[in-house]
């Protein structure tokens, strides 16, 4: 049996045809329908934040986030992420200026971000890489003293928490990605949250070709507007959350149980005061770079496909090479060659997770 790093979650066939069986009476299929609505309303239960604005992607919602706030010249983020974070940065005319990450979390480093700051820095956009949240707090700091936006790319951490507060309620604004590998899908989509009516009404626009709400067009926007099938998809799949991180959780638990004990190997510490949403299992195998590569090797070999994330860095892309200020990310650049993600998805079981091991430590 081959064993993908992730497999996405479904409901049954027939919840999902139930679920859409309205949508041939009323043949409103897109542009803010009835499931479109509800979807929003309990996605905004469900994250505890006043506003959720769907996209049809993550990266148009971060990409259309930042063309929101009418960003200029720099903006501190890092190279320890997905193409996306990055690339939305500079599709948004803007120069990425890449902070390092620290080794607990591999989150932003929030001792290095100041001395980044320079007179054309106007936003700061952390990753709250593998669902684990960043020092918000600092952050906060930091931003309210240099007067610079946060959207946190929080692409990874549906439905975390922090000391009970939900990881959407931080910075100007936060993007979730809804994608067919992530914890919760809509098969493609994706939201901004963020507790600003004003910014809200304009994301609306913006998603939807720059119309407002009486029809007309105040901003040169795109289309990025979420189908009533993918939110449809959305309102199945939200059914069944809680379950789907149980099971994660349990699966996360016998990766630790069967691996923790080996110096070789380590994983990341749990947060306190979190509740994770087990989006990810990043292990580090210490030593050299050859000691990850080995050990993919052999679990492809055998049907298993973990996936080296994140390598190589965004900074480090061909597209990149050279053309921005490459600034020194050592710590960044040591995990991704050391990283590897581990099969983690709902349904995996949990033999499968002790076979899994047994090739690792083989
Ligand atoms: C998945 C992901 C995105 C993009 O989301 P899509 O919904 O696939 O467009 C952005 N950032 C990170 C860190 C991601 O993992």
């Amino acid at each position: 049996m081959k064993i993908q790093v992730t497999r996405s979650s479904l409901p049954e066939f027939e919840e999902y045809v139930d679920e859409i069986k309205d949508l041939w009476d009323s043949r409103w299929l897109t542009n803010m329908g009835v499931k479109h609505k509800q979807l929003e309303a309990e996605l905004e239960d469900y994250l505890a934040v006043k506003d959720v604005s769907l996209f049809t992607n993550g990266h148009l919602a971060l990409e259309m986030a930042i063309e929101s706030m009418g960003l200029e010249g720099e903006v501190i983020t890092t190279p320890f992420t997905f193409a996306s974070t990055t690339h939305a940065i500079v599709r948004n005319g803007l120069e990425p200026v890449f902070c390092d990450v620290n080794s607990d979390d591999f989150n932003i480093d929030v001792e290095k971000l100041e001395s980044l700051i320079t007179d054309r820095t106007t936003a700061i956009i952390p990753v709250h890489v593998f669902g684990n949240i960043c020092d918000v707090k600092t952050i906060d700091k930091i931003a309210n003293k240099y007067n610079l936006k946060v959207i946190y790319d929080a692409a990874h951490a549906f439905g975390v928490t922090i000391d009970g507060v939900s990881v959407a309620n931080f910075g100007d604004a936060s993007m979730f990605s809804f994608h067919a590998t992530k914890v919760f899908n809509t098969i493609e989509g994706g939201a901004l949250t963020s507790n600003h009516q004003v910014l809200k009404d304009k994301l609306n626009a913006l998603k939807n070709f720059g119309m407002n709400c009486s029809g007309n067009i105040d901003y040169i926007g795109g289309n990025a507007k979420m189908s009533e099938f993918q939110a449809a998809m959305g309102l199945c799949n939200l059914r069944h959350i809680e379950d789907d991180i149980s099971k994660r959780k349990q699966i996360v638990n016998r990766y630790r149980g069967n691996l923790g004990d080996i110096r070789e190997i380590k994983f990341i510490k749990e947060q306190k005061g979190v509740r994770s949403n087990y989006s990810y299992l990043p292990v580090l195998f210490k030593g050299y770079k050859q000691n990850r590569d080995e050990v993919f090797e052999k679990l492809k070999k055998q049907g298993v496909t973990p996936r080296k994330y994140f390598y190589p860095l965004t900074s480090d892309f061909p597209c990149y090479k050279g053309r921005f200020n490459q600034s020194y990310t050592p710590v960044a650049k040591e995990i991704s060659e050391k990283i590897l993600c581990l099969p983690l998805y709902a349904d995996l079981s949990l033999k499968d997770v002790d076979r899994i091991c047994e090739i690792i430590l083989s």
